[in-house]
C-alpha cells in the first residue's frame, strides 16, 4: 500500500480539533463473502455539483480507483451482490464518519436535526457517550456521598464551605437525584453530547440543579481541600459559610 498523501488524523485522538480540510482513513470493506483489505478513503477533497449529497449519502466521500474498479469485477463475477457492494461501501463510510472528521464538516444545527430522527445512529451522541457516562458515574459519587451526611457532613461550593443542612446547600443540591434511564438517558445524552465544550468539559448539565453539583465531604477531606485552597502565605481562596458555620 502506498503512503497516505495526507496527514493521518489519530482515529484514537479526540476530533474536535481544529477544522480539517480533508481526511484519509483505511477501511477493511467486509462483503459478506470476503474482506477487501485497506480501502483507502478520503473526505473533504472531491465533491461534484452533480452529486450534492450530504455525507450520509456518501457526499464529501472519494475511494480510490483500483478498489472501485477491484469492486465491479467482483460484482460482475458474480461474486458480489450489487445491493451488498452498495450497503458495504455505504457502512465504510459510516465507519469514517463516526471516529473523526465528518462531524466537523455538518454544522450543529444539521447534526441535531439528524440526532432528533436517528439518535441511535448520531455520531456526536455515539462519540461522546462515553463523556455523558463517565459525567453519570460522578453524579452518582456525588449523590451517595450527599445522602450519608454523617460520614460526609460537609460541601464545598462556589469556594464557599458549607454543611449538607446549610439553606444554601438545599439550594444547590436536588431533592431527589436518580441516574437518568430510558427515555431520560437519550434525552440527556443529546442536550449533553450536542453542546457539550470539547475543550473545557462545560456543558448546560454544569448549571442544572437537578444534577448533584458540589461534592460532600469527610471531615478530612474538607480539611485537606481547604489547605489545599489556602496560598503560601496563608491567603485563603475560599470562606466558612456565615450562616451554616461549618467547623471541619
Ligand atoms: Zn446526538
Ligand atoms: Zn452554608
Amino acid at each position: 500500500m502506498t503512503a497516505p498523501s495526507a496527514a493521518r488524523p489519530d482515529p484514537a485522538g479526540e476530533s474536535d480539533g481544529p477544522l480539517r480540510t480533508a481526511a484519509l482513513d483505511v477501511v477493511d470493506i467486509d462483503f459478506g463473502v470476503g474482506i477487501m483489505p485497506g480501502v483507502e478513503f478520503d473526505y473533504g477533497r472531491l465533491r461534484s455539483p452533480e452529486r450534492d449529497r450530504s455525507p450520509y449519502g456518501g457526499g464529501g466521500f472519494s475511494i480510490e480507483l483500483p478498489a472501485v474498479l477491484d469492486l465491479l469485477e467482483l460484482v460482475a463475477d458474480g461474486q458480489v451482490d450489487p445491493r451488498q457492494a452498495r450497503e458495504a461501501l455505504r457502512e465504510a463510510a459510516e465507519k469514517i464518519y463516526l471516529p473523526f472528521t465528518v462531524m466537523q464538516f455538518d454544522g450543529d444545527e444539521q447534526l441535531t436535526a439528524r440526532c432528533v430522527q436517528d439518535q441511535d445512529s448520531c455520531p456526536v451522541c455515539e462519540h461522546r457517550r462515553d463523556w455523558f457516562e463517565a459525567l453519570l458515574d460522578e453524579n452518582d459519587s456525588r449523590w451517595g456521598r450527599y445522602i450519608q451526611p454523617e460520614a460526609y457532613p460537609f460541601i464545598a461550593g462556589a469556594g464557599t464551605v458549607h454543611t449538607l443542612a446549610c439553606s444554601v446547600t438545599r439550594r444547590v443540591m436536588p431533592d431527589q437525584y436518580e441516574r437518568p434511564s430510558g427515555d431520560d438517558y437519550r434525552r440527556e445524552l443529546r442536550r449533553y453530547a450536542h453542546s457539550v465544550d470539547a475543550t473545557s468539559g462545560r456543558s448546560p448539565l454544569d448549571h442544572d440543579s437537578s444534577y448533584p453539583r458540589w461534592k460532600a465531604m469527610t471531615g478530612a477531606e474538607t480539611r485537606a481541600w481547604m489547605e489545599a485552597n489556602t496560598g503560601p502565605k496563608g491567603g485563603r481562596s475560599y470562606k466558612l459559610c456565615q450562616h451554616c458555620g461549618p467547623t471541619p
